[in-house]
């Protein structure tokens, strides 16, 4: 891993999450993206090197709104950024890790993005991410 690249928060209504992170951290979002293959709308906020993705689902079958009807607003994943994310996976794999995706796949911020299954790493959702190019 490179380094913690971003944490990803779910929230309800991504309008008014906005606003309090603003307030919270001093600073506007500097942009705001929708994943349609993920049914999310996401908005950044960069603190110190690191972000900080909103999340709010656009559809009931988002896995954000599953999160969200699960265990609530929050804490949803941490996301690491990595080089070469093919080789990356196939190490996790080999090491004991479960992988949600096999293979990475278009995410936010124009990256490419894969998820750890949580089960494998503590409770933790983990992103791996590398930007595309
Ligand atoms: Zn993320």
């Amino acid at each position: 891993m490179e380094k913690l690249e971003h944490i990803g928060i779910a929230v309800k209504n991504l309008n008014e999450a906005n606003a309090l992170f603003a307030r919270l951290l001093g600073r506007e979002h500097y942009k705001i993206e929708e994943v349609a293959s993920e049914g999310v709308r996401t908005s950044f906020f960069e603190v110190g090197g690191v972000k900080i993705e909103l999340l709010e689902a656009t559809r009931p079958d988002s896995p954000i709104a599953k999160f969200i009807e699960k265990k609530g607003e929050g804490i949803h994943h941490l996301a690491f950024e990595v080089k070469n994310i093919a080789e990356r996976l196939n190490e996790f794999r080999d090491k004991g890790f479960d992988l949600i995706n096999q293979q990475a796949k278009d995410g936010a911020d124009n990256k490419r993005i894969a998820f750890l299954h949580p089960k494998s790493t503590q409770g933790v959702l983990v992103e791996v991410c590398e930007e595309k190019n």
